[in-house]
């Protein structure tokens, strides 16, 4: 298989992939596969029901929230965060913190009064915002911020204590990267496709309070509760990648959960970030030391010149993935939960390799 250093979809578990294959044509027996089943049959039920607690219990979500697998992509939760939380005369306080956050931004101020209370703007959104002393308005509906800016390469370390103020958070690109208070936030969400699954499921875990008094006037699909109340079977749900979010849960489980999940995250992209840092300048990081992601390594080199052969380089060793976000350029290196430790040590060492060749 290939070193896939892709950003998303992206790399998934080499055991889930073999799991589906055997249960590809035949699903328990049933004669058929998880696709071709009725999403109200029993069978069914129990994967949806299943991936719900896998979630549940790895990220310890507590008793009074609501766990959605919805269809949409982050991308929709952009928009029905604002829809059914952000009321009139109240205001939906952002944090900007790069090309995703922005995103995030756009949609809401469609929906109601939207006010950026920090940005990082200023490092050119090299480093994450500094959230320790915030200034919210008074009449705040909630603050959303994004813990993984995908395309900079930086990351959250911690998040700030809001208060009364719910938190939201766009954790597309490092949920299950890492243990986490889910008490802390007001409601978390993630496209699957980077450290869930494949891509067509969403995840939406949500405080339920929050969510059982949507805005009146959101239609019946962009409702919270309408999802919350029906486990996520109002409609068709994406079944098959719900079935395949279960089997990566699975898998995260048989690693020893999100603590061992983040050490084997803090190992992989270590190897990385060496060859970078004892480069001598050969490689520069993008991101500042303190904001460095743990799931996407943003670097440079001296001149696109050096940084195309290096790409052609990476491709022609088994390499996938490493350009970088055409609005940034340079590379990136997405290590998420699925890459394997041999493909970051792979990576370090044809970094080292071509410094030697071409430095
Ligand atoms: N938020 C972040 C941080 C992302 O990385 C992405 C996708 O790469 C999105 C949102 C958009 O997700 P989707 O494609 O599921 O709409």
């Amino acid at each position: 298989r290939a070193y896939n250093f892709n950003a998303g979809p992206a790399a998934l578990p080499l055991e889930v992939l073999q799991q589906a294959e055997k249960e590809f044509v035949d699903y328990k027996g049933a004669g058929m596969s998880i696709m071709e089943m009725s999403h109200r049959s029993k069978l069914f039920e129990g994967v949806n029901d299943e991936a719900e607690q896998l979630a549940r219990e790895l990220l310890q979500v507590p008793d009074d929230y609501s766990i959605m697998l919805l269809q949409g992509g982050a991308s929709t939760q952009f928009a029905m965060v604002p829809m059914n939380l952000l009321s009139a005369g109240k205001t939906a306080a952002y944090v900007n913190s790069g090309s995703w956050a922005k995103k995030a931004i756009k949609e809401a101020k469609l929906i109601g009064e939207t006010r950026v209370v920090a940005s990082a703007e200023e490092s050119r959104f090299t480093a994450m915002p500094n959230l320790s002393q915030l200034d919210l308005p008074e009449d705040t509906a909630y603050l959303h911020l994004t813990s993984n800016e995908t395309i900079e390469g930086t990351q959250l370390a911690a998040f700030p204590d809001t208060g009364n103020v719910p938190l939201i958070a766009d954790m597309s690109s490092d949920i299950m990267s890492r243990p986490l208070n889910v008490s802390q936030f007001g409601m978390i969400y993630a496209g699957a496709q980077k450290n869930l699954g494949p891509s067509g499921a969403t995840i939406v875990i949500a405080r339920n309070d929050l969510i059982n008094s949507s805005q009146a006037g959101v239609p019946t699909m962009l409702r919270y509760d309408t999802h919350a109340k029906s486990k996520s079977l109002y409609n068709t749900p994406p079944s098959f990648a719900v079935y395949m979010v279960g089997l990566v849960l699975k898998w995260i489980k048989g690693k020893g959960g999100l603590a061992a999940v983040e050490q084997l995250n803090r190992a992989k992209t270590g190897l990385i970030y060496g060859a970078i840092d004892e480069s001598g300048g050969f490689y520069s990081g993008v991101a500042e030391a303190e904001s460095r992601s743990l799931m996407n390594i943003t670097f440079r080199l001296q001149s696109e010149e050096l940084e195309k052969l290096f790409i052609k380089g990476t491709e022609e060793h088994g390499f996938v993935g490493l350009k970088g976000h055409r609005d940034v350029g340079g590379l990136r290196a997405s290590t998420y939960n699925a890459v394997p430790l041999e493909s970051c040590q792979a990576l370090a060492d044809f970094m080292k390799e071509f410094q030697r060749t071409h430095g």
